[in-house]
């Protein structure tokens, strides 16, 4: 992992490989033709979302950026997973000769010989969500032997999904951790093959960072300009830290002091928060002050925060906010009710990210930032493979929990 400065040139990296490898992506699968393989999802302006929390426009513009939507993962897990493997394929290519440099072709990654060559290695991860979707797909679409590694507790929808696509699922009786170390062990016993790690990876960090110039070229497109009189704040789920990090750090690179950057998590899982106000850089977890790590909020149930990943952020992070599960049905419904946006719970936290900002406790990080001419990015971060009886599951939900609320 590199300083905490942010580092253009890694994130330039980044940027270059996924957009090189974008005619092989188009190539691969139908659903990213149309975008010509690049990897992006829209931003969305939120307005009726702003009004219908309570926000004036005193409080600045929304907006949702809609990485649920992100074609073949589903999920904002495509920026790192998707730049992960493509950099694992790059590498065996070129030690085979069969890239000569980043003048390349890619597409002929996708080849019956390339293939032939990736059928010899293996990539494997452990995960029970969107991680496991992400890398299991594309590594298989490639070729590999992609190895996902999960708890027996996980969706079968998930399994059925990877199964479907070609990935081997290995399941666990254990938990989300014991499949991990399983996942890692067996990856590390075997000869050509290569473990994703979501605690340590630099290639899944800069991937998600790579969304920083995305997001800058939306924002001018939107008119919406960044500056000191002109403040962005960007509201981002955590997990283990890795996509709101990576994001967060590559739009440190891009905006300086001019954007803030906050991460959402659940109120029994709040790992990054733990990590950073312990204030130490040996590991601290959730258990550790005594909560279960229990919450609906899959995608975020994580107790101990990527230590590098929490190293790093500690001089650039705005700060971290937790919300309860109630809240995240709650906002999960704002969202399907004011923008017809369908979410799982975990993509639903960063909603309550101006509100808290806006609250006494909020006010008090940046009391004399005029909110006016603020603009505000909640990532939404995933949903769109989530199957419809799921959705519709998580909306009855929310329904009842916003009656019961109203009696
Ligand atoms: C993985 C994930 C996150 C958080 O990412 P981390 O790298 O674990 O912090 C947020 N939302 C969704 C839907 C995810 O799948």
């Amino acid at each position: 992992m590199p300083g905490s400065a942010p580092s253009l040139a890694l994130i330039d990296e980044a940027e270059s490989r996924l957009a090189r490898c974008a005619p092989l992506l188009a190539a691969l699968f139908p659903e990213l033709a149309a975008a010509g393989g690049h990897i992006e999802s829209r931003l969305m302006a939120a307005k009726p979302l702003q009004q219908a929390l309570g926000a004036g426009d005193a409080s600045g513009s929304w907006y949702l950026k809609r990485d649920d939507e992100l074609p073949v993962a589903g999920s904002i897990k495509a920026r790192g997973g998707f730049h992960e493997v493509l950099a694992i394929a790059e590498s065996i290519a070129l030690e085979h000769d069969l890239l000569k440099d980043t003048a390349t072709d890619r597409r002929i990654l996708a080849t019956p010989q390339a293939r032939a060559l990736f059928s010899q290695y293996a990539v494997t991860v452990g995960s029970t969500g969107n991680l496991g979707m992400s890398i299991g797909v594309m590594a298989a679409a490639l070729g590999f032997d992609a190895v996902v590694h999960m708890s027996a507790d996980a969706k079968e929808w998930k399994k059925d999904r990877l199964r479907k696509r070609g990935v081997r699922v290995v399941e666990h009786a254990g938990d989300y951790a014991e499949a991990v170390a399983a996942g890692r062990a067996q990856a590390l016993a075997a000869p050509r093959s290569h473990f994703v790690d979501d605690e340590q990876s630099e290639l899944l960090f800069f991937g998600y960072a790579a969304a920083a110039r995305g997001l800058a070229r939306q924002l001018a497109e939107a008119g919406r300009v960044v500056d000191a009189a002109h403040p962005l704040f960007v509201y981002i789920p955590c997990g283990v830290g890795g996509a709101p990090g990576g994001i967060s750090h590559g739009l440190k690179a891009l905006f300086g002091p001019n954007v803030h950057c906050f991460f959402a998590e659940p109120v029994a899982s709040p790992c990054f928060l733990v990590q950073l106000a312990s204030g130490a850089d040996s590991p601290v977890s959730v258990y550790d002050i005594g909560l279960d790590n229990r919450t609906e909020a899959d995608g975020l149930a994580v107790g101990q925060a990527s230590e590098l990943v929490a190293s790093l952020m500690r001089p650039q992070l705005g700060g971290v906010f937790t919300v309860s599960d109630d809240e995240l049905y709650l906002n999960l419904l704002a969202l399907k009710d004011t923008l017809g946006v369908e979410v799982e719970p975990s993509a639903a936290a960063a909603v309550s990210g101006p509100g808290w900002l806006g609250s006494a406790t909020g006010r008090a990080y940046a009391p004399d930032i005029d909110m006016s001419a603020a603009t505000h990015v909640i990532w939404a971060t995933g949903g769109s493979l989530v199957p419809p009886d799921a959705l519709r599951g998580f909306q009855d939900h929310a329904r009842q929990l916003s009656q019961r609320r109203a009696a």
